[in-house]
């Protein structure tokens, strides 16, 4: 589904991603764990095809495809979804609104007809449910003053309603608590964990990997994958930190 393959990035002319090489196959769950700095989101970024980040060695295809020469929201009609570590705040735009705008722009890039607002509420609605997410949520202004876990559902609604098939989803887990993070493990399972889907989870913390099993861990550091293994290798990495373990 996912090939990447000797990714060099930079940003402002520094070197970030060094060779980085990755196969990602429908039905996987795919780890990404590494130190601070090492370029885990900036992977995520260049692969949703953010602006600043220049990719200057090595090949993505998606599907076979060149996924370097796609536009952001081709990339997104393709499929694709990134989950942001931090995630925007739009004052002015509702969220209901939001997510029904991002879910037509895709619909259209599909040459589907967009959902009908009656439709589309009774979808916001049913994925809010399902992440545990208080209705109300969804007729207030993107994201302003949603708590760090809100933000996150609320990202995991929107990712409920576009349904993607790989999903990158960059330190989901991080200020959430016990039974958010279940609620988020569970939301995950249940719009990705399937045979045409995949995701790559980048977290700091082995706890949101005993809700999504994942297939492969990987170590990120220094711009490169230094080792991959099992659902092991987290709790290796976090009994004995990234400096013994990936050096
Ligand atoms: P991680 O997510 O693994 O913590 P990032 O991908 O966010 O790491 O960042 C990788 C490196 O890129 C960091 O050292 C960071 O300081 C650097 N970096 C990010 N943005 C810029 C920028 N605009 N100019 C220079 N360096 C940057
Ligand atoms: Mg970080
Ligand atoms: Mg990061």
């Amino acid at each position: 589904m996912l090939k990447i393959e000797n990714l060099h990035a930079e940003i402002d002319g520094k070197p970030i991603l060094k060779g980085l090489t990755l196969t990602v196959n429908a039905g996987e769950v795919h780890a990404i764990m590494g130190p601070n700095g090492a370029g885990k989101s900036t992977l995520g970024y260049v692969l949703g095809g953010r602006d600043a980040y220049e990719v200057t060695e090595g090949s993505v295809t998606f599907d076979g495809d060149d996924l370097l020469e796609m536009e952001p929201h081709e990339r997104a009609a393709a499929g694709l979804f990134l989950g942001f570590q931090y995630p925007v705040e739009i004052p002015g735009i509702s969220n209901v609104q939001f997510l029904r705008e991002a879910l037509n722009a895709q619909r259209k890039a599909r040459g589907e007809a967009p959902l009908s607002g009656g439709d589309f509420l009774k979808l916001a609605r049913s994925q809010a449910d399902a992440l545990g997410m208080d209705q109300e949520m969804l007729k207030r202004p993107v994201n302003v003053g949603f708590s760090g876990g809100e933000k996150k559902r609320n990202e995991m609604v929107q990712m409920g309603i576009i349904d993607p098939r790989l999903a990158i989803l960059d330190e989901t887990d991080s200020g959430l608590d016990i039974d958010a993070l279940r609620i988020v493990g569970d939301g995950i399972n249940r719009i990705l964990r399937k045979p045409d889907k995949a995701v790559i989870l980048i977290t700091h913390y082995q706890r949101l990997l005993e809700y999504v099993q994942p297939d492969f861990v990987h170590v990120l550091a220094d711009g490169r994958i230094t080792r991959t293994g099992g659902p092991d290798l987290a709790v290796e990495l976090e009994r004995e930190g990234y400096g013994a373990v990936a050096a």
